[in-house]
């Protein structure tokens, strides 16, 4: 293990780098993931000697650059278990995925008095689309609560879904806390009361394989800069008959059947939500990312869980440290507290060590307000990074903690 771990080192460039005199320890994954060579090479490669744009032309490198493009799709579907591309849409990431099925679908399914269950864990981007729209519509947004251990509490999550439930979304995983929801048996309480689920898959992307026909959800989503691919591109994925009844998004070139100014018909999904020139570069980064990731997804999820295990363990061992967020099944993020320290203090002087941690609310306000806190400092993993780092990580915040009090 800890030799697949130092060729998965040597893959990410960015991971040789110092940071303040000192090695760079990368504990930001949760905001971001850093990028093999691999995707730096094809993103690089296709501008070199590639570069056209796509669908459009007849010559030999617009021809490339489609084919190139189109079997990114097949990369994205295979990389979430799905038997056809044709209801993967190309999106900026999960912001867009989510502002997307909300102005989209809700558009067209939303009316007065329906319901928007979410929980009380969601992120920014799952939580402020459903409001506008709700807004728009005059549907009401209900909101799971979650236990103090930072699991979403399932009896009451049952009890909130009625038939008045249309639509329901939550994450895969938390972003501050780490917890992973129980979305197989959430999705099939939903799809009880006839409800539509959208599945928030960012944080679970690049954590562990994810097999979409067996959550059985209508929507899933996530970006790919989370997925050690590049910023600006990410996935929606929804059932193809959804999408095709859905009314577009954005409207421009490439998404149309037909156009006359006695009215327009629009294309199927995919290509109804991709409208105007995407981002090809950004795609074909993001197969290389999937593409690199797969194969070595079970071993990094076995190699995260033993970072979360032996990093839980040194970080309780530190006074006055308290831990936030203790799911039963969690992906590798730790949520933590020094007494007497604010997080963004916490988050300065890990900088001045090298270690890069993310302080504040993790776009989580809702969530921070539940837990009666304002934010936390947030540790979180990836499968290059090392033990030695968790212990890097504990020495630091041991000596912190001693000027703190
Ligand atoms: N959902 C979750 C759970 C997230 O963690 C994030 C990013 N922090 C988003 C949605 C939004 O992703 P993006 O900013 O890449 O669109």
């Amino acid at each position: 293990m800890v030799s697949d771990v130092a060729s998965f080192r040597r893959d990410f460039p960015i991971l040789g780098r110092s940071v303040h005199g000192r090695p760079l320890t990368y504990l930001d994954n949760a905001a971001t993931s850093q990028k093999p060579q691999a995707v730096i090479d094809a993103i690089s490669h296709y501008y070199s000697f590639a570069n056209a744009n796509v669908h459009r032309g007849v010559h030999l490198l617009s021809e490339e650059a489609t084919v190139a493009f189109e079997q990114a799709r097949e990369v994205v579907a295979r990389f979430l278990g799905l038997p056809e591309s044709r209801g993967c849409v190309f999106v900026r990431g999960a912001t867009e995925a989510i502002n997307l099925v909300a102005e989209s679908w809700g558009r067209a399914h939303l009316n007065s008095g329906d319901e928007i269950l979410l929980t009380a864990l969601e992120h920014h981007a799952n939580i402020v689309p459903w409001q506008i729209i709700a807004e728009k519509k005059g549907a009401k947004i209900v909101v799971a609560p979650v236990t103090a251990r930072g699991e979403v509490d399932l009896e009451a999550y049952q009890k909130l879904l009625s038939s008045k439930t249309r639509l329901v979304a939550f994450a895969h995983v938390s972003n501050a806390l780490g917890t992973i929801n129980p979305v197989v048996k959430m999705t099939q309480l939903a799809k009880a009361v006839g409800a539509t689920v959208l599945i928030d898959g960012c944080q679970s992307a690049a954590h562990f394989a994810v097999d979409l026909p067996a959550l059985g959800c209508d929507f899933y989503c996530f970006s790919g800069h989370k997925t050690f691919g590049p910023t600006g591109i990410g996935v929606l994925w929804g059932r193809p008959e959804l999408l095709d009844q859905m009314p577009p998004y954005q409207s421009g070139g490439d998404m149309i059947r037909k156009v006359d100014f006695a009215g327009t018909t629009f294309r199927e999904a995919p290509e109804r939500f991709e409208a105007g020139t995407p981002d090809i570069a950004g795609v074909i980064g993001l197969a290389a990312a999937l593409n690199y990731f797969q194969p070595r997804r079970e071993l990094a999820h076995a190699h995260e869980q033993k970072l979360l295990q032996v990093a839980t363990e040194k970080l309780k061992t530190i006074p006055g440290l308290r831990i936030i967020g203790e799911a039963s099944q969690k992906v590798s993020v730790i949520s933590f507290l020094i007494e007497g320290g604010h997080p963004h203090d916490i988050g300065t002087l890990l900088d001045a060590d090298g270690i890069a941690i993310r302080t504040g609310h993790h776009c989580c306000m809702p969530l921070m307000k539940h837990l009666g806190i304002s934010g936390t400092a947030r540790a979180s993993f990836a499968f290059y990074n090392t033990l030695e780092e968790v212990d890097r990580l504990a020495a630091s915040l041991q000596r912190i903690q001693k000027m703190m009090v």
